[in-house]
């Protein structure tokens, strides 16, 4: 596996030398591995089916230690996450015979793509470390060809791990970035200008979320001249930062003032972390004081942070929705998107990253995993659904092409086999080729499969919702009403952002049914969702109650007959479960009776819940 190429010497004289010999090194890496993709891919394919050639599963199909492409499409399928899910539960339960890969699976990350209401769980190998820290090493080489000087200031990035929970079999499970942080390429990282962060790594790693909050605002005001860029991984994370600093900057003023920190932070690592860094500065106190405290937060982010050139967050997918908060916060400042990565696989950066944020294309690295494309028909515009095949006939099997066979223009979903023992897992991304690198396609995010709502990480895709609403409606019966028709959507105008979802209701008794009904349907609904969606409202608090908003008799005929009007065919036409379009939106508002929200937080625990009555 190449290297990330690493930067030892603390001497400040030696590091602009080695800072731009390490950028070429990287530069020259992405062209190579893009000019060869193919035999890139080649190898790679190779090398992971010769090391896994006696895993059960593999044999299991009859692949025999082959390990050239064309025997390995004909024997392997392609498959999904529940036609993996026995072997992974036998993971997951404390078998250690090779199941899916040779090598010790060293625990397995929960992904924020749910199976019956829980993470997927994906087993992974030490190494692969070595490989996510290999993506993120292309990273500032790439971003500094645009922009120079990076390598001279601090980046303020709001970075956060989640709780973890062991399964049956002792393996540890938890979000593929908490293990990125914990392990020894975060936490003992060579002395590189490009990771130096404001945030002390103890208060990247402090479960509270409130104390990782406060205390990472904390050093980055302090250093706020030092700050050359800022970011978290998703936009929403980042709009999270600056709300918690809409609440609480007093406090922080407070503490910059005294240089003390607030008694509400009791994790000592945390203390003792930020005062090794902060001291009184009561001027620094009175400035940031002065710009919060004026009536507009409109450009705070270059207000607080003077020499800020650009915001690092991922605003492709579901997170577009975040770009006009972020323009407002920052002056529109660039955006931008840096990588594209899962659980499963870290699978590309983007090579333009000054680029608009509606342009972005991912460069899929081809040393990072074995890639297939499984073509796709384009989307729907106006409900934003996809047609894709679901089990693959064998037509539609021979249609999946390799990395430089894919066409330009083209929509295709993703398939990955990689180093950890996924073969010809279906990721369930959907991607657009709009250009290449050498002969590495580069793909724009059209979206993820199914997903209908998302406010954070949660992907509610539409048979959750549908059961989630059906188990709420389903108490309006005996006030001798139904739901006629619904719809949703993701109401991101406030921060957290909530899910709204419009009823239509058909009631035929004569008693008026309470507001606390319709309550209990909205909390039903959440109880109902997924454990991402649960972890969400209950511990990050990143997204808001949901909301119901009963509307007036007759509003999906009218929303159907819109549809019809923009060109829907009527054969084919049924109420999409999500809604995007501002008119659609506006449409349904304009007919709202009355609105409802959930009273209080569903319960979610970390781990399955199956884990927590067996442990
Ligand atoms: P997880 O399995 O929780 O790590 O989530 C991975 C998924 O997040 C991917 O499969 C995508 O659907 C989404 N994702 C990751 N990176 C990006 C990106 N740069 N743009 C849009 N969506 C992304």
């Amino acid at each position: 596996m190449p290297q990330a190429p690493k930067i030892l010497s603390d001497s400040a004289d030696c590091i602009d030398g080695i800072v731009v010999e390490n950028n070429n090194k990287v530069l020259k890496l992405i062209e190579d591995v893009t000019a060869d993709a193919d035999e890139v891919q080649r190898r790679v394919l190779s090398e992971i089916l010769s090391r896994s050639a006696n895993v059960e599963y593999l044999q299991r199909y009859g692949l025999n230690g082959c390990t050239d492409r064309e025997t390995f499409k004909k024997v392997i399928p392609v498959v999904t996450y529940e036609d993996l899910k026995p072997d992974i539960e036998r993971i997951a339960n404390g078998d250690t015979s090779p199941i899916l890969c040779s090598q010790p699976i060293s625990e397995f990350l929960t992904s924020s793509g749910t199976s019956a209401g829980e993470r997927k769980l994906m087993p992974t190998i030490e190494e692969e470390l070595g490989r996510r820290s290999l993506l993120y090493s292309l990273l500032m080489p790439v971003m500094s060809q645009f922009l120079p000087g990076l390598d001279k200031g601090k980046g303020m990035y709001f970075l956060f791990v989640k709780s973890e929970a062991k399964t049956p079999g002792g393996l540890v499970a938890r979000p593929v970035l908490t293990s990125y942080y914990k392990s020894s390429h975060f936490k003992n990282r060579p002395n590189d200008p490009y990771t130096n962060y404001t945030s002390p790594k103890e208060t990247i790693l402090c479960l509270d979320s409130y104390q990782s909050m406060y205390s990472q605002l904390l050093c980055g005001l302090f250093q706020n001249e030092d700050v050359v860029r800022v970011g978290a991984v998703f936009a929403s994370g980042f709009i999270r930062a600056i709300q918690f600093l809409e609440k609480h900057w007093s406090l922080l003023c407070k503490d910059i003032r005294t240089g003390t920190i607030d008694s509400k932070i009791t994790d000592p690592s945390v203390r003792e972390a930020v005062m090794k860094i902060l001291k009184p500065n009561p001027k620094l106190a009175d400035f940031v004081e002065a710009e919060c405290s004026k009536g507009s937060w409109k450009g705070i982010i270059t207000r607080l942070w003077p020499e800020t050139k650009y915001i690092d967050v991922i605003v492709t997918g579901t997170m577009s929705q975040y770009i006009p908060a972020l323009d407002y916060y920052s002056n529109a400042l660039p955006l931008v998107c840096t990588m594209y990565a899962s659980s499963e696989c870290y699978f590309g950066i983007n090579l333009n990253p000054l680029c608009n944020p509606s342009e972005v294309s991912y460069t899929l690295i081809p040393n990072m995993a074995y890639f297939e494309f499984l073509p796709v028909t384009r989307k729907d515009e106006l409900t934003g659904s996809i047609s894709e095949p679901t089990a693959l006939n064998d037509k539609e099997k021979q249609q999946l092409v390799d990395l430089v066979d894919v066409k330009l223009g083209q929509d295709y979903e993703l398939v990955v086999t990689t180093y950890a023992g996924l073969y010809r897992y279906r990721v369930g991304d959907i991607l657009r080729v709009s250009g290449f690198k050498n002969k590495a396609p580069q793909f724009n995010f059209i979206c993820r499969k199914n997903v209908v709502l998302s406010i954070d990480s949660d992907k509610t895709d539409e048979v959750e919702l549908q059961n989630a609403v059906k188990n709420a409606a389903n108490q309006l019966l005996q006030y001798e009403a139904s739901l006629v028709e619904y719809t949703g959507y993701a109401d991101t105008s406030a921060i957290p952002g909530h899910y709204v979802l419009f009823w239509e209701l058909s009631v035929k008794g004569s008693t008026l049914i309470a507001p606390s009904v319709f309550e209990d349907c909205c909390f039903t609904v959440e109880e109902s969702l997924n454990s991402v969606y649960r972890q969400g409202r209950v511990c990050d608090k990143s997204i808001g109650p949901l909301e119901i908003r009963v509307v007036e008799n007759g509003t999906f005929d009218m929303l159907m007959d819109f549809a019809l009007s923009q060109g829907s065919s009527i054969n084919q036409y049924k109420t999409p479960r999500c809604v995007k379009y501002a008119p659609i939106i506006e449409l349904l508002n304009s007919r709202v009776i009355s609105s409802y929200f959930s009273p209080k937080c569903p319960r979610w625990t970390a781990g399955h819940k199956q884990w927590c009555t067996q442990n």
